[in-house]
C-alpha cells in the first residue's frame, strides 16, 4: 500500500473534580476537526488553531450534540484500524498526553456500561467479526502479549515469573523483539478481558511493591492476529498476519521532546528516555516528510519503546495517535505542547504492506539461518560436524523486508547464542494451537497461584481476576494514584487473625518500610450484634497509618477507613455489613474514599508526600534511562493532573496554618518533606524580567544597583508545594511563628552584612572618583592630537590647572601656577601633558572595579541630564557656538577623539554657567557621577 499519514485525533476530557473545585477555565474549543487553544493570560489574541483528523469534544456530557463518547472514538479510529488488521496490515494506536489527561480512559476505559475504551471494544469486535466471517476455509487465531516499559526495563505483565528486565534483541530476520515475552493464545473476548485484567493486576502489584510511579510507564498491549485461508480447489493455504499494538504511553508532562521548557529543568530529571526519544523520532520523521526526502537518521535505537515500535513509526504499519488534552487553564502549557506534538505527528507517513504468508517465509528463512550458523560453528570446530546439514552453505541471511543482512561477522559465542535463539523461535512458530493453549493455561494458573500466595482474594469460582466484592467478609481493597490501578486487588480479612508483612503472613507485601511482620487484623464477632469487629494491631516500629494518622496501638476499623502500610501500600477497609447499615440509615456518601483522599490526609497529618517521595527516588535511581539523553525534563511534580484531589462536596475544609508552607521540623526520615522555606535570600538579585515576581516587584523602581540585595519576596515555590499548602498542614501556630521569626532574624543579619559590604564598595568608589577628577579636565584640540608626542612629556601626575574661567579656581599651589603657564606658553609641554592626561583617563575608565555596579547598562548615565558638566568646549569657541545654537553635535561627534565625551542632544533649557551667555566657559571638568564632590569643591553654583 502506498504511504499513508499517521491518523491523529485529539480529545478533551471533562474537568476533574479538583479542577472544578478550583473554578478552572476551559481553554479548549473545537469546531469540526479544528481545535483551538486560548492562552489564559492573553485571552484576546492568544488563540492557536490546529487541525487534525478528528477533534473529540468530550468535555461535556452525552446531552451535548457535539459530545464525543467512548463509542464514537472507537467507531472512528478503532473500527478503521480493525478493518486494516483484517486486511493484513500491522496497526498501532498510541495514546499520548500528560498524566490525568485521559489516555488510559481512552484506551482501556472503565467497567461501567458505555465507558469501555478502545482496547476492550476492539477486542470484542475482533472476536465478533471472527465469529461472523469464520468458515471451513477461513480460520483465525489470536495471541496476546502485554508488556510494560518502566525506566527502560521491559516487564512481561502476563508471565508471573517476569521480574522486569527482559532483553530487547534484534534478530536479523525478525527485527527488534522482546526475548522471552509470553504470547498467549486466546479463544474468546473473555480470555482477552481476563488477560488484560491479570496484566493490570501484575502492573499494580509491581508498581506498589517497587514504589514505582505508574504514570511513568508505558503499557503496550499487542495482539497477533492470523487469518489462514485454505483454497478448497488447490488445497493451498495462505496466511495473513497482523500485529495490533495498542499503546498507553507514559505521561508526557516531563518529556517534552522540544526541550523548550528549560526553566523547569532540574538535576536528574530525565525520567523517561523512551518518551523523549519518541519525540525525537517523531520530529525526525516529520521533518523528513516535510522536506520530501528519505530520513537520514532516525534514533529508534535510543530507547526501548521506539526500538520496539520501529515499524509502527514510519514503517510497515497503519498508525493512529490520540492525544489526550486537559481542558483546564492551569494545564495550558502542557496542553499546548501536546497539541504541537500531535501536529508534528500528523506529518509522518507510514508505508504499510499486507503481511502475507510471513510465517511460512519466516520459517524458511530461519531454517536457512540455522544452517548457516551451524556451518559457522563447525568451521570453528565448536560443534559436532554431524550437525552440519547437507544444505548448501548460505550467505548472510536476508531480512524480512528483503534487504540483505548487513551483519558483522559473528564470534563463536554469539553464533551459538543466535543458533539457540533461532531454533527457539522456529519451535514457537511451529507450535500447534493446542500446545499454545496449554502453555497459556499453565501461565494462568501460575499467575493466579502467585496472587493467591500474596493473599489476593479469589472469586467464588476460584479465579482472581474480574471485579468482585465479597458480600459479608470484611476486606481491603487497594487504592492507587492511577485510576486504572485502583481497586483491582482485594484482600480478605478472615475470622480470627490475618497477618500482614513479608514473611510467614497471610497478606504478603513488600517495598520500603514493610517489616517481616508488619501488622495484623483481628476479626472477632461483637457479642451483642454478632457482627465482626476488625481491629488493626501494628507491630512495633511498623509504619501504619489510619486516615492519615500514624497508629502504634490497636485501633478498631470502620468501613471506609483509609490504611497506609509502609510508605506506599494504600488500602480502603470495607466492612460490607457496616456499609450496608450506613446506606440504610441514609448516611451521605461524602467524598470519594480514594487514593487522593488518603494521600491528602497523610500530607495534612504527617507532612508526607508519597508522590514526591517516589519521584525523588526515581530521580536518584542510577538507571539506564537517566543516562545519555540530553533532553532533561523538568522534575516538577505533575502539574495540574490530578494530584492531591479536590476535597469534593461534603469534605471538611482544610485548616489553613498561619504560615502555610512550613511543616513542623524535627527528625524526619527519607521521603518526608523538609520544612519549606518561606523567604529566601537569593545569591544574586535577578535582573528585571527574569522572573515574574522580580519583574513585578521591580517594575516601578529603578534597576537595582548592587547585585546582592536581599529579597523579601516569597521564594518561588513548586506547584506541589502550593498544593501541599492548600492541603493544609497541621502546624501549630506557635511553632510556625517561631520558624517565621527565626527566618526573619536570619534575613536581618544578612541585610546588615550586605549593607556593610555596600559601604565598603561606596568608599572604594569615592576614592576612585577622586582620582579621576584630578585628571579629567581634558581640552580637546584636534590640531594637538595630530602632532607627535614630545619626548619630554612631563610625568608629573599633579593635577592640571584649568584654563582661565569665571569661577575662582580651587586653591592653586606654585606648581599648579607653573603648570598653567607652561600649558599656555609651551605647545610641546601642552601636547605631552594632554597625551598623558588622556592615557590616564583611559586607564581609569577601563580600570573596572566597582564602576559597573554603579551604573547598570540599562540605566541612562546621570551626566546626560547635565550636559554643562560634560562638554569641555572651552578651548574651542566654534564648538561652543555650535552647541549654543542647538546644532552641530554631528561635527563634534566626528571630531571628538574620545567617543565617551560626545555631546548629548541639546535639552533646550538654558544651561547654567556661561556657555549660553557668552561669558567665560565653565571649567572643563569631566564629571563622573560625582556631583556631590563637585559641589563640595564649589564648582557647581
Ligand atoms: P491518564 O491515563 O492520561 O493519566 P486517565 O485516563 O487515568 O488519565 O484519566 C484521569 C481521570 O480522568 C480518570 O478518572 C478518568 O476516568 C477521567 N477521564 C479521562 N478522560 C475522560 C473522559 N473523556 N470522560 C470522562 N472521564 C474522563
Ligand atoms: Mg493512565
Amino acid at each position: 500500500m502506498a504511504g499513508a499519514s499517521v491518523k491523529v485525533a485529539v480529545r478533551v476530557r471533562p474537568f476533574s473534580a479538583r479542577e472544578s473545585s478550583r473554578q478552572a477555565k476551559c481553554v479548549i474549543q473545537m469546531r469540526g476537526n479544528t481545535t483551538c487553544i486560548t492562552n489564559p493570560k492573553l485571552p484576546k489574541d492568544g488563540t492557536k488553531h490546529f487541525t487534525f483528523d478528528y477533534s473529540y469534544w468530550s468535555h461535556t456530557s452525552e446531552e451535548d450534540p457535539n459530545f464525543a463518547s467512548q463509542r464514537r472514538v472507537y467507531q472512528d479510529i478503532g473500527e478503521e484500524m480493525l478493518a486494516h488488521a483484517f486486511e493484513g496490515y500491522n496497526v498501532c494506536i498510541l495514546a499520548y498526553g500528560q498524566t490525568g489527561a485521559g489516555k488510559s480512559y481512552t484506551m482501556m476505559g472503565r467497567q461501567e456500561p458505555g465507558q469501555r475504551g478502545i482496547i476492550p471494544q476492539l477486542c470484542e469486535d475482533l472476536f465478533a467479526r471472527m465469529a461472523r466471517e469464520g468458515s471451513p476455509e477461513l480460520s483465525f487465531s489470536v495471541e496476546v502479549s502485554y508488556l510494560e516499559i518502566y525506566c527502560e526495563r521491559v516487564r512481561d505483565l502476563l508471565n508471573p515469573k517476569s521480574r522486569g528486565g527482559l532483553r530487547v534483541r534484534e534478530h536479523p530476520l525478525l527485527g527488534p523483539y522482546v526475548q522471552d515475552l509470553s504470547r498467549l493464545a486466546v479463544a474468546s473476548f473473555a480470555d482477552i478481558a481476563d488477560l488484560m485484567d491479570s496484566g493490570n493486576k501484575a502492573r499494580t502489584v509491581a508498581a506498589t511493591n517497587m514504589n514505582e510511579t505508574s504514570s511513568r510507564s508505558h503499557a503496550v498491549f499487542s495482539i497477533v492476529f492470523s487469518q489462514r485461508r485454505q483454497d478448497p480447489l488447490s488445497e493451498l493455504a495462505t496466511e495473513k498476519v497482523s500485529r495490533i499494538s495498542l499503546v498507553d504511553l507514559a505521561g508526557s508532562e516531563r518529556a517534552d521532546a522540544s526541550g523548550a521548557k528549560g526553566i523547569r529543568l532540574k538535576e536528574g530529571a530525565n525520567i523517561n528516555k523512551s518518551l523523549t526519544t519518541l519525540g525525537k523520532v517523531i520530529s525526525a520523521l516529520a521533518e523528513a516528510t516535510s522536506k520530501k526526502k528519505k530520513p537520514e537518521f532516525i534514533p529508534y535505537r535510543d530507547s526501548v519503546l521506539t526500538w520496539l515500535l520501529k515499524e509502527n513509526l514510519g514503517g510497515n504499519s497503519r498508525t493512529a495517535m490520540i492525544a489526550a488534552l486537559s481542558p483546564a487553564d492551569c494545564s495550558y502549557e502542557e496542553t499546548l505542547s501536546t497539541l504541537r506534538y500531535a501536529d508534528r505527528t500528523k506529518q509522518i507517513r507510514c508505508h504499510a504492506v499486507i503481511n502475507e504468508d510471513p510465517n511460512a517465509r519466516l520459517i524458511r528463512e530461519l531454517r536457512r539461518e540455522v544452517t548457516r550458523l551451524r556451518e559457522l560453528l563447525s568451521a570453528q570446530g565448536l560443534t559436532d560436524p554431524s550437525l552440519t546439514s547437507s544444505a548448501p552453505p548460505s550467505t548472510a541471511p536476508p531480512t524480512l523486508n528483503g534487504d540483505p543482512g548487513l551483519e558483522p561477522p559473528l564470534g563463536p559465542t554469539e553464533a551459538m547464542e543466535r543458533l539457540q535463539e533461532t531454533e527457539k523461535i522456529i519451535a514457537e512458530l511451529n507450535e500447534t494451537w493446542e500446545e499454545k493453549l496449554r502453555r497459556t493455561e499453565a501461565l494462568r494458573l501460575e499467575r493466579e497461584a502467585l496472587l493467591a500466595e500474596m493473599g489476593v482474594a479469589l472469586r467464588e469460582d476460584g479465579g482472581t481476576v474480574g471485579v468482585f466484592s465479597p458480600k459479608k467478609t470484611p476486606h481491603l481493597v487497594n487504592l492507587n494514584e492511577d485510576p486504572l490501578m485502583s481497586e483491582c486487588l482485594l484482600y480478605h480479612i478472615k475470622d480470627g487473625v490475618t497477618r500482614v508483612g513479608r514473611v510467614d503472613v497471610d497478606i504478603k507485601l513488600s517495598g520500603p518500610s514493610i517489616q517481616d511482620q508488619h501488622c495484623l487484623f483481628r476479626s472477632c464477632p461483637d457479642p451483642s450484634s454478632g457482627e465482626a469487629v476488625v481491629t488493626l494491631e501494628p507491630c512495633e516500629g511498623a509504619e501504619t497509618y489510619v486516615n492519615g494518622k500514624q497508629v502504634t496501638e490497636p485501633v478498631v476499623l470502620k468501613s471506609g477507613n483509609r490504611l497506609i502500610l509502609g510508605q506506599n501500600h494504600v488500602f480502603r477497609f470495607t466492612h460490607p455489613e457496616q456499609a450496608r447499615r450506613q446506606r440504610e440509615q441514609g448516611a451521605s456518601p461524602g467524598p470519594p474514599l480514594d487514593w487522593n483522599l488518603a494521600q491528602r490526609e497523610l500530607l495534612e497529618q504527617q507532612g508526607i508526600d508519597m508522590r514526591l517521595h517516589r519521584l525523588q527516588e526515581l530521580q536518584n535511581q542510577p538507571q539506564g534511562d537517566k543516562e545519555g539523553s540530553e533532553q532533561t525534563q523538568p522534575p516538577e511534580v505533575p502539574a495540574c493532573p490530578e494530584p492531591p484531589p479536590c476535597p469534593g462536596p461534603g469534605c471538611r475544609p482544610l485548616p489553613v496554618p498561619s504560615v502555610p508552607s512550613v511543616v513542623p521540623s524535627g527528625p524526619r526520615r527519607a521521603g518526608r518533606r523538609e520544612p519549606l522555606r518561606v523567604y529566601q535570600i537569593p545569591q544574586r538579585r535577578r535582573g528585571p524580567g527574569t522572573s515574574s515576581s522580580s519583574s513585578s516587584s521591580s517594575s516601578s523602581s529603578p534597576a537595582p544597583r548592587v547585585s546582592t540585595e536581599p529579597s523579601l519576596e516569597p521564594a518561588p515555590r513548586l506547584r506541589e508545594e502550593e498544593e501541599k499548602d492548600e492541603g493544609g498542614e497541621q502546624v501549630s501556630e506557635v511553632e510556625g511563628l517561631r520558624l517565621h521569626l527565626d527566618r526573619l532574624a536570619g534575613i536581618l543579619s544578612e541585610v546588615r552584612r550586605q549593607n556593610s559590604a555596600k559601604d565598603e564598595q561606596i568608599r572604594a568608589l569615592r576614592d576612585r572618583v577622586g582620582q579621576m577628577e584630578r585628571v579629567i579636565p581634558i581640552p580637546l584640540d584636534d590640531a594637538d592630537d595630530a602632532d607627535p608626542p614630545p619626548q619630554d612629556a612631563p610625568r608629573d601626575p599633579s593635577p592640571c590647572c584649568p584654563r582661565p574661567r569665571a569661577d575662582p579656581p580651587s586653591p592653586p599651589g606654585a606648581a599648579a601656577a607653573r603648570l598653567c603657564r607652561l600649558m599656555e606658553q609651551d605647545p610641546a609641554f601642552r601636547r605631552g601633558r594632554l597625551r598623558w592626561l588622556r592615557q590616564e583617563q583611559a586607564r581609569l575608565m577601563a580600570g573596572g572595579g566597582p564602576q559597573p555596579l554603579l551604573q547598570p547598562p540599562r540605566r541612562p548615565p546621570r551626566f546626560q541630564q547635565d550636559p554643562k558638566l560634560r562638554f569641555p568646549f572651552k578651548s574651542n569657541p566654534q564648538h561652543r557656538l555650535a552647541w549654543a545654537g542647538g546644532a552641530g553635535d554631528a561635527p563634534q561627534a566626528e571630531n571628538s577623539p574620545l567617543p565617551s565625551l560626545q555631546p548629548p542632544p541639546h535639552s533646550g533649557r538654558p544651561r547654567r554657567g556661561s556657555l549660553d551667555g557668552g561669558s567665560p566657559p565653565p571649567p572643563r571638568v569631566r564629571r563622573q557621577r560625582s556631583a556631590p564632590d563637585l559641589k563640595a569643591r564649589g564648582q557647581i553654583p
